[in-house]
């Protein structure tokens, strides 16, 4: 089977090791959790309860606002205690709901027997129409769990114009340290082929309409540094009608139009989306919430997170959201000496974290702890006009040339040169020998952008 790529990347170590044999764990049901209103692109939800209501997993907590939006809800059952500002893991303070474990954990299933599975067996019930499963996924609040968290439910209803016929689901992880994706892949392989076929059948029609049918072309896309995985797809994919692409590792091999690109060889256009190429993009793991959602009528309430670096057992947790990074941490043993810094994510995408008090949202694949500063850049140097940056960028870009423009302050210039094609990955201030903090340019001058617009 050929391994495909696309041009550009880097190949920073991957220290995968750390938690790629290790099983997924269930972390305990917290005492306390902390669940922000806003975990996804769009507006955020407006609260629907208040101190002293009594909640149950999957009680609504939070109603979207607007077509952009996400559900939210009780991830333990147990008592809202408040409403209140709290920080969030993306940085600003959020309007969160915070609510007390009774210890019962007791359910509020999300559907309706009408819409349950009619068997104990895997598959689920085939009788279910697109509209049926948008609805599904839009009351289960699943949001995209790669990392952008944009509302599903938006994703799977593209515009009547636009006719999707090919799914890729996205198991490249290409982030490295970050193992939570590949430890789903490999327990839960058959549930997510089955979040894959109701995908499919959810796009086929737009959700407007009952008639069934499929994409025509279906993809699971995994890097070559996954064998384990791979031998399970390879295997199972073809029962499912998925074929299988084997991606060289390389970062960022995850990122949507890089994926496009190498599997369809079509191009999303600048400032468009997959949708505009007849693409659907799905994260493994929002493949797996479709399915337990659909099958098992559960919210989104809990997700895999990597927790790795500087603690003292690393591991893959299944967490419930709005448990605190802290809780996670005491649970792999704590700290492994003085920690330096705290990141959402991997290390080329991630979020430093001021604290470990702030909850696990719907988009935390991982908590990388760092010892002191191993991670930050060291000061500028001067450009040397190497172009290792230009070679880095997987958009085909001049980084060094865009923060030129934005240090001179020329916006407009920056913009004509694809500013906004920037997909943020990091790649070249990774190679770039001056450490010039790159990223920071491009955010700032995008802000400028905005502001002016
Ligand atoms: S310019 Fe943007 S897209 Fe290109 S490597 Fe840098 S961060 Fe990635
Ligand atoms: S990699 Fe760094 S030093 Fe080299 S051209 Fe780009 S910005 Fe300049």
């Amino acid at each position: 089977m050929r391994v495909k790529s696309f041009s550009g990347g880097v190949h920073p170590r991957e220290f995968k090791y750390l938690t790629s044999k290790k099983p997924i764990e269930k972390i305990p049901t917290p005492k306390i959790v902390i669940i922000p209103l806003s975990q996804h692109t769009g507006a955020p939800a407006k609260p629907i309860v208040k101190p002293k209501d009594k909640v149950k997993i999957g009680t609504k907590i939070g109603e979207p606002q607007g077509h952009i939006s996400a559900g939210v809800h009780s991830t333990i059952s147990g008592t809202v205690r408040s409403i209140e500002p709290w920080t969030h893991p993306a940085g600003p303070t959020v309007l969160s709901v915070i609510i007390e474990s009774d210890g019962a954990d007791e359910w509020k299933r999300l559907i309706k027997p009408d819409y349950e599975s009619r068997s104990s067996t895997m598959g689920v019930d085939e009788s279910l129409t697109p509209f049926q499963i948008i609805d599904i996924v839009k009351r289960a609040g699943i949001v995209g769990l790669g990392g952008a968290a944009f509302p599903t439910h938006v994703k799977l209803s593209p515009p009547k114009n636009k006719s999707i016929d090919t799914i890729i689901l996205n198991g490249s992880e290409c982030e490295p340290y970050l193992t939570a994706d590949h430890r789903l892949m490999l327990e839960k392989p058959y549930e997510i082929l089955e979040g894959g076929k109701l995908i499919a059948r959810a796009l086929c029609a737009g959700g407007t309409s009952t008639s069934g049918g499929n994409a025509k072309k279906k993809y699971i896309a995994i890097e070559e540094n996954k064998p384990d995985v791979i031998k399970k797809f390879k295997k199972l994919a073809p029962e499912f009608r998925f074929e299988l692409c084997i991606m060289r590792t390389k970062y960022p091999q995850g990122s949507e139009k890089q994926l496009i690109k190498v599997i369809t060889n079509k191009e999303v256009p600048s400032g468009g989306l997959p949708f505009d190429v007849g693409v659907c993009v799905q994260n493994v793991g929002t493949s797996f919430a479709i399915y337990e959602a659909c099958k098992l009528g559960k919210p989104l309430i809990e997700r895999v997170v990597t927790v790795t670096g500087n603690v003292k057992e690393p591991k893959n947790l299944l967490v419930r959201i709005g448990t605190l990074f802290k809780d996670l941490i005491e649970f792999c043993s704590g700290y492994d000496g003085e920690p330096g810094k705290i990141i959402m994510g991997g290390p080329m995408m991630g979020i430093a974290q001021s604290s470990d008090e702030v909850p696990v949202v719907k988009a935390t694949s991982g908590i990388l702890v760092q010892k002191v500063n191993k991670l930050s850049l060291p000061e500028d140097i001067p450009c040397i006009r190497c172009g290792s940056c230009v070679k880095a960028c997987p958009m085909g870009l001049l980084p060094s040339k865009i923060k030129d423009y934005v240090k001179a302050s020329k916006f407009e210039e920056a913009k004509v040169i694809g500013i906004l094609d920037c997909i943020e990955c990091g790649s070249c201030a990774w190679a770039c020998p001056s450490k010039i903090n790159l990223i920071h340019y491009f955010k700032y001058g995008k802000l400028m952008l905005q502001k002016t617009s």
